[in-house]
């Protein structure tokens, strides 16, 4: 799949706070510069830039092919990586899904603290350009920190796919009352935390095995995203370019931890 390079970051204000469910905060960002955002597809990956704690307004990087350096390395903002919810070039805006995990990581405490004109930064677009490739069936499984990219790709998925959808949410109010689903493809939610992984992978294990022109789409913490990846390779013999299999976080390293680990998993 081919790569974007984050090539260019905006300074955008907060615009609206709203609690979709007990534990995902969406934050409305917005600046007139969003109107020139290179949007491709809503679902990719975006990097965010929080400010230190000494600073209202974080510094924003610089662009380079090596990816992005800072003029004030002392200074430099906090990273995170989420998706891109939804983007409306008429208002300038763009939607986050925040999990709200607590007190212990700095972009958690943002989400939940947000008001109305606090700063930040965001990336323009990256991740695997497209994320999902034509497929008559596909198969979904995410936790909640990737249920936001989820619904992005099933609104623009084809509607006679055919598929199956496993989520691992924290609890039944964290279900979106409305999920895009095309008719053919079933949902399959499991409720409460980590400890539910295996119930996840063996329901993946009992499927019928995904063919060469399926696609599957897996991410969430990495104790779950790893097992699936290994049923879709060593079991299934799916080619690395039909399946997108991402850690997006694991449980007791913080993003500045565990960024190296999930790109040398990624690059195998
Ligand atoms: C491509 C990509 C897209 C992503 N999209 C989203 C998104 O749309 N929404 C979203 O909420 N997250 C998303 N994530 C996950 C998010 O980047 C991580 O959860 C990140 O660690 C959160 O940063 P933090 O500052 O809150 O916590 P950190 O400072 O990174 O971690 C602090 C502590 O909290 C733990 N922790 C981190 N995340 C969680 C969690 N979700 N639940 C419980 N404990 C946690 C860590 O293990 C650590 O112990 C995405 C990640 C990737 C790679």
């Amino acid at each position: 799949m081919k790569k974007n390079l984050s090539h260019h970051a905006y300074l955008v204000q907060i615009h609206d706070m709203i609690d979709l469910s007990p534990s995902l905060r969406r934050l409305v960002v917005y600046s007139p510069d969003l109107a020139q955002y290179p949007f491709q597809f809503n679902g990719a990956h975006i990097k965010i830039f929080l400010a230190c704690p000494s600073q209202r307004q974080p510094q924003l990087p610089q662009f380079s092919n090596h990816g992005f350096h800072w003029t004030d390395p002392v200074n430099k903002p906090i990273v995170r990586t989420y998706t891109l919810r939804d983007y409306d070039a008429q208002t300038c805006t763009i939607s986050i899904d925040f999990v709200k995990h607590g007190y212990s990581g700095p972009a958690s405490v943002f989400a939940q603290k947000a008001q109305f004109g606090d700063l930040l930064g965001i990336s323009s677009p990256g991740g695997p350009t497209p994320m999902l490739k034509p497929a008559a069936r596909y198969l979904f499984v995410a936790d909640i920190t990737a249920l936001p990219a989820v619904q992005a790709l099933l609104a623009d998925i084809h509607s006679a796919a055919e598929g199956d959808v496993i989520l691992l949410l924290p609890q039944a109010d964290d279900l979106p009352a409305t999920l895009p689903l095309p008719a053919r493809m079933r949902l399959h939610p499991f409720y409460g935390h980590l400890s539910q992984i295996p119930l996840l992978v063996n329901s993946v294990a009992s499927l019928s095995p995904l063919g060469k022109n399926d696609f599957a789409w897996v991410a969430g913490e990495a104790s779950l995203v790893l097992p699936i990846r290994a049923i879709l390779r060593e079991q299934w013999q799916l080619p690395p370019q039909r399946h997108y299999a991402v850690p997006y976080w694991r449980q007791g390293e913080n993003e500045e931890s565990y960024h190296a680990t999930r790109h040398q998993y990624i690059d195998t």
